[in-house]
């Protein structure tokens, strides 16, 4: 991989912590694009070469081929790089193109992983589905009980898969607690942070090796790119690249360049993401039919302790269970307006999805899912909009 991320001096200064300017500043280099006060986008598959001699060894930090390296993937990576504080990061065509490969850097023929039993769908598929085909076997874990944890590592334990806070059922894992275990026994740890973002939690901070994120979610946050990005050290990363270079899941140049706008208002995003996500969440645990609100900024919540010691704020994608039959928790959310019928969340506008899944008793105890669960997405609209649109149609459930 060309040394493109090595970072100019105010990228340097910037990198040193402070998130917002991160996010509306790094990566401008103004002199180097005639002043533009966007970077441009390097809509280009390929780089050509001044001489064969720069051909067979090009200077470092030469772009060669998009697949590899692109100037505008390489802005938005040396921005998360810096708001995870990460000395590297490495972008995806899609989150799952990140957290496979980055999976993929720390398990092989013959190894262990422990994953949480809550993590995203499709990665779960992946460890069900793929390792049995590459030798690998797994353990899920609930991830909230460090002896059932170290009871679950083998001596050929070679990763740690965290989701905290976790898919629809939002549990959390004590990430501090868990990678000191894993260091004892010189295990990789992997997180997806998605639902905090780099704003809210910074597991690299904690001990974490990897962190990945989907970047179609919160980062991009306008509902118009599906990516994803890994983050860690310069040693882990050149792995997880190497992956994508053969894996070829590299992001495009215009999904960076998009993204690249996203991250600049990700900060202010997510403060106003935090006020209304407390609001409908506190409105929804105070309704009269509504059973059981899961959101990780809520007291009621079972993790909330483990979430006060490691995030900074608070997401807008909550669980809830409404009280009566599916069918009525169908026609509740069949009766809203502005909560849109979707799966994904992070964009400008809310939705909500009504889970059909029948979990058995034990996978409710060890997952944390239950029957007739709703998941919403508080978006950007109004937040009095939004809460009168859950209030009028939960009056209207017949119990
Ligand atoms: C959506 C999502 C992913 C997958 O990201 P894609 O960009 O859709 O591949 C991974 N983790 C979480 C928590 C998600 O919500």
């Amino acid at each position: 991989m060309a040394d493109s991320q090595a970072y100019n001096k105010k990228d340097q200064e910037l990198a040193l912590g402070n998130d917002e300017l991160i996010c509306a500043h790094l990566g401008d280099e103004y002199e180097k694009f005639l002043g533009a006060v966007i970077p441009p986008l390097f809509q280009n598959s390929l780089h050509v070469h001044p001489s064969v001699e720069e051909m067979w060894n090009p200077t470092p930090g030469r772009f060669v081929y998009a697949r590899v390296a692109n100037p505008t993937t390489d802005i938005f990576e040396r921005k998360v790089a810096a708001l995870e504080r990460g000395e590297k990061a490495v972008a995806f065509a899609s989150g799952m193109g990140a957290i496979t490969a980055s999976i993929l850097a720390a398990v092989s023929c013959g190894g262990h992983f422990i994953g949480v039993e809550g993590m995203y769908g499709p990665t779960r598929t992946f460890v069900t589905d793929f390792f049995p085909r590459i030798g690998v076997t797994a353990t899920f874990i609930t991830g909230t009980d460090l002896e059932e944890l170290k009871a679950a590592i083998l001596p050929n334990t070679q990763c740690i898969y965290l989701e905290s806070p976790s898919s629809v059922a939002l549990r959390m894992q004590d990430i501090r607690a868990i990678t000191a275990i894993a260091k004892e026994y010189n295990i990789a740890t992997v997180i997806d942070n998605s639902w905090a973002s780099p704003i809210y939690q910074k597991p690299l901070t904690m001990g974490v090796d990897m962190v990945v994120h989907t970047v179609s979610k919160y980062l991009g946050g306008h509902s118009d790119i599906v990516a994803g990005i890994s983050c860690g050290s310069a040693e882990w990363m050149e792995k997880v690249a190497k992956n994508r270079e053969i894996y070829g899941a590299m992001m495009g140049p215009f999904e960076s360049w998009l993204a690249i706008r996203g991250m600049r208002t990700l900060p202010i995003r997510l403060k106003a993401s935090m006020a209304a996500g407390l609001r409908v969440a506190t409105f929804l645990e105070e309704h009269p039919m509504v059973e059981r609100v899961i959101y990780p900024g809520l007291p009621s919540h079972p993790d909330y302790t483990i979430g006060q010691k490691q995030l900074t704020g608070y997401g807008s994608l909550m669980s809830f269970i409404p009280k009566g039959s599916i069918e009525e928790v169908k026609a509740f959310a069949n009766r809203l307006n502005w909560f849109k019928l979707g799966v994904s969340w992070g964009g400008f506008e809310s939705l909500i999805t009504v889970s059909r899944y029948e979990p058995t008793p034990e996978e409710q105890e060890r997952r944390g899912v239950y029957p007739k669960m709703v998941r919403i997405y508080v978006g950007l609209e109004d937040t009095d909009a939004l809460i009168a649109d859950l209030d009028q149609s939960l009056k209207q459930i017949k119990l």
